[in-house]
């Protein structure tokens, strides 16, 4: 078979060379001496060890120079060198694209029952986005507090519609996700959920759960499900004695604290 006839048939392997793109280049050249500034800095403490490892892991993302391995295709009988990649969670755009790839694949593919999903996106204040930038745990409260908002908030449709609760009561589902950047790459914790736009309901344990499509939300059903999260989300963070900090934003005396706190605002955090 022809050398090209061959490759077209087993699709190939051609490098990314990350090496060439704008944000390499650019944190290549000045990553270090940004981050001998900041140390630098009076007054303020130094950013985290794992922010500096996730920037610096990145510059090795996908570079020979840094490690790889050599495929062979016995299709096209090529070899080809792999690079390794860092594996990175929070800030490389290859391992992040590849990431988001897989995990979608894996919900369309095993996760999702074939049923219709509205996207549901919250948003939260300035001081409320910051609170919850640091605190995974309570970000987690905040989240299970939206999506037991709507679950509520479909079983009483559900109900509406005349629907027969049976033993189970009206049961839903959803996948959240955190996002935490806007637009303009400004730090904006906010959360995108796919929730079932309907109800599932079952006769007893061991019946197969029937699916109850719903009729779209109105726009009193949408302002009624923000108003209880609203006042779900007062009682939690009186709860945790947190209300006062819910409603200000606090002083940062660290780097990230500082940066985030000006990233979220809008305005330049470091530099002249
Ligand atoms: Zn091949
Ligand atoms: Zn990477």
């Amino acid at each position: 078979m022809h050398g090209s006839a061959r490759e077209a048939r087993c699709g190939g392997y051609r490098r990314r060379s990350p090496e060439r793109t704008l944000l390499y280049r650019l944190l290549l050249e000045h990553l270090e001496g940004f981050l001998a500034e900041l140390a630098a800095t009076p007054g303020r403490r130094d950013l985290p060890g794992f922010v500096k490892r996730e920037l610096r892991r990145f510059l090795e993302c996908g570079i020979l120079a840094h490690g790889f391995v050599r495929v062979h295709c016995s299709e096209c009988r090529r070899d080809s060198l792999v690079a390794f990649s860092c594996k990175a969670r929070g800030f490389c755009p290859s391992c992040g694209a590849r990431r988001m790839s897989a995990t979608a694949a894996h919900l369309v593919d095993r996760v999702l029952p074939e049923a219709p999903f509205r996207q549901w996106v919250v948003t939260f204040p300035f001081p409320l986005r910051f609170l919850l930038a640091y605190d995974a745990e309570l970000c987690g409260q905040v989240r299970l507090c939206f999506l037991k908002t709507v679950f509520a908030h479909l079983a009483r449709r559900a109900r509406r519609q005349g629907l027969d609760p049976a033993a189970s009561g009206f049961r839903s589902g959803a996948i959240n996700v955190i996002q935490r950047f806007g637009g303009a790459l400004n730090l904006n914790i906010h959360f995108h959920a796919l929730v079932l736009d309907g109800v599932y309901t079952s006769a007893h344990a061991f019946a197969r759960p029937q699916f109850e499509s719903l009729p779209p939300p109105s726009r009193e059903d949408v302002e009624k499900v923000l108003s209880d999260f609203r006042r779900r989300l007062r009682s939690l963070f009186e709860r945790r004695g947190m209300l006062e900090a819910a409603e200000s934003t606090s002083d940062c005396d660290s780097v990230l604290a500082h940066v985030a706190a000006s990233s979220i605002r809008g305005r330049i955090g470091t530099g002249p």
